[in-house]
């Protein structure tokens, strides 16, 4: 056996011997002379650190930034020229669903909005074994890197199924420990989704219980809070509560106000961040660029009726003095927002009819029950929740919230995107588009923010929260994740009916210094890592 394997390094490298003399006697100067690997030569550079703009060609050499500055006659076995174009960071995307990486492992429509690492496992959804799901990803290989955060309903669901109930001290030891194991394996931190089943049904004190754990690895902990509008502060005030009893960083997630009658709190919730902030606590938020959510049908409902899985919620709605309860519930639920009806939701997609897609519900109310009042639309909801939901698009949103939530500082830029089959179903635009909406619609066209501004909030900011040390900038050392566009033409293309679109403007991405995209198309590569922090 021994005697085999030596053998087979000798022939191995004979082999890698003979490659490299050939290569020379093709291309000698080139080989000889290379001083990169690769060359984005002519551009004007934006480093990340949100320092103005600067004429600069950057050098690349084992898939690490090398050199940065005037290198223009420098041989390189690849050139790219990104005369009159923006040369920024790769986005790092803080806040995704791309939980299923490796069964989708060429992530286009992340790679070509300029995403060149993303933190999945968020809103308390994750693997419950993160190094299974590593290992996964290693073997596949993918496109772009991959971070993940350890999730709380995941862990709760492993543990106690989505029992409405505390957990027990024997329950709690074995979830924590779930939590623990998770971050020796290099989850990022420990996320929540307080608002659906089970995380809702947690305690503010389980929730305390499992962050201090992840505070051990100095993780971060997210949270999708319990309310995005109607109690907005209260939410708020829960989040950097946990943060501060469990002694960790706060990543407050996909801040909005999600109530017409509420619109305008988004000041409030900024200032309770600044006010946390000044304590010395450290608070963070993300947000993606568009006035309506995306979540499940059942987010509509009140969360005791979704309690025991689909057969239990079945005989709930089918119980009519117990429908009836529902029913009263939802009703007082949007008026409390300042809706009138669901002409606000768009079914996304739905399993049990498809045909039904990118309709509003009352729309579906019209087709299913012949009437678009209110009770048939509540009787379209009740016959979608039975048939197992659908995944929805809900628009609630107001555009000075998004504006002013995008001027704090301390707010990153995320998509809040799973992974999309090019084409299946009608998902929210985000996943295509939010990245360079950031660029071109709120920044070229609308001037919230200045361009140098919203490439800090997709780099440098999320790399110093998640301790990603090299990443996010521009800099010798560095990790060569490289975006190159065009600041006049980049912008978004995907729309809520048409969200299959990739951006425009957005020419060259490079992660770990290999062309992901070049002139625009996805080059098919997979040279993303596994991202940890270094803390
Ligand atoms: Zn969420």
């Amino acid at each position: 056996m021994r005697r085999s394997r030596v053998s087979s390094v000798v022939f191995v490298l004979s082999l890698c011997v003979a490659g490299a003399a050939a290569l020379t006697r093709l291309t000698p100067v080139a080989a000889q002379a290379a001083r990169f690997d690769v060359l984005v030569r002519g551009g004007t550079v934006v480093d990340g650190t949100g320092a103005p703009r600067r004429r600069a060609d950057v050098g690349i050499r084992a898939g690490r930034i090398a050199e940065v500055g005037t290198l223009a006659d420098a041989m390189a076995a690849t050139v790219i020229d990104a005369t009159g174009h923006i040369v920024a960071p790769g986005f790092i995307d803080v806040h995704t669903h791309a939980d299923e990486l490796a069964d989708h492992p060429f992530a286009e429509h992340f790679a070509l909005m300029g995403v060149t690492t993303v933190i999945a496992g968020n809103c308390g959804s994750s693997p419950v074994d993160v190094g299974a799901a590593f290992g996964k990803i290693t073997t596949t290989k993918a496109s772009i890197n991959f971070a993940t955060f350890v999730g709380h309903n995941s862990v709760r669901e492993a543990v106690m199924g989505t029992a409405r109930r505390a957990p027990t001290a024997d329950e709690l030891a074995k979830m924590e420990a779930l939590v623990a194991k998770a971050m020796a394996d290099g989850a990022v931190g420990f996320s929540t989704g307080l608002q659906y089943v089970p995380g809702t049904y947690a305690a503010t004190d389980e929730i305390v219980a499992l962050a201090k754990v992840a505070a051990k690895s100095r993780g971060v902990y997210a949270s999708h809070m319990r309310n995005e509008g109607t109690e907005l502060e209260a939410a708020v005030a829960e989040t950097i509560a946990i943060g501060r009893q469990a002694g960790l960083a706060v990543q407050v997630s996909h801040l909005k106000v999600d109530a017409p009658s509420r619109w305008g709190a988004s000041a409030t919730a900024l200032a309770m961040i600044d006010e946390a902030r000044a304590s010395g606590m450290t608070v963070l938020a993300d947000q993606y660029l568009y006035d309506a959510a995306s979540s499940n049908l059942g987010i509509r409902f009140p969360s005791w009726a979704l309690e025991g899985g689909q057969p239990a919620i079945n005989t709930r709605l089918d119980d009519p003095k117990t429908w009836a309860r529902i029913k009263e519930e939802m009703r007082k639920l949007i008026r409390e927002r300042g809706l009138e009806n669901y002409s606000f939701a768009r079914i996304a997609n739905y399993p049990a009819d498809t045909t039904l897609n990118g309709l509003t519900i009352p729309e579906v109310a019209q087709k299913l029950k012949g009437s678009k009042d209110l009770d048939a639309q509540f009787e379209t909801m009740r016959t979608m929740l039975r048939a197992g939901g659908a995944s929805m698009v809900y628009q609630f949103m107001a555009e000075d919230d998004i504006s002013r939530i995008l001027r704090h500082p301390m707010v990153a830029i995320a998509s809040d995107s799973g992974l999309n089959t090019l084409g299946r179903g009608v998902p929210h635009p985000r996943g295509y588009g939010n990245a360079v909406r950031a660029l071109g619609r709120y920044v070229r066209e609308l001037k919230v923010i200045t361009l140098e501004d919203a490439v800090r909030k997709m780099t440098s900011l999320p790399a110093a929260q998640f301790g990603f040390a090299d990443r996010g900038t521009i800099a010798p050392g560095k990790a060569a994740d490289i975006v190159v566009f065009d600041e006049a033409t980049v912008g978004d293309r995907a729309t809520y009916d048409k969200p299959h679109q990739y951006p425009a403007g957005l020419t060259t991405v490079l992660v770990n210094g290999v062309p992901v995209v070049t002139k625009g198309a996805h080059t098919q590569a997979r040279p993303g890592q596994i991202v940890k922090a270094a803390r």
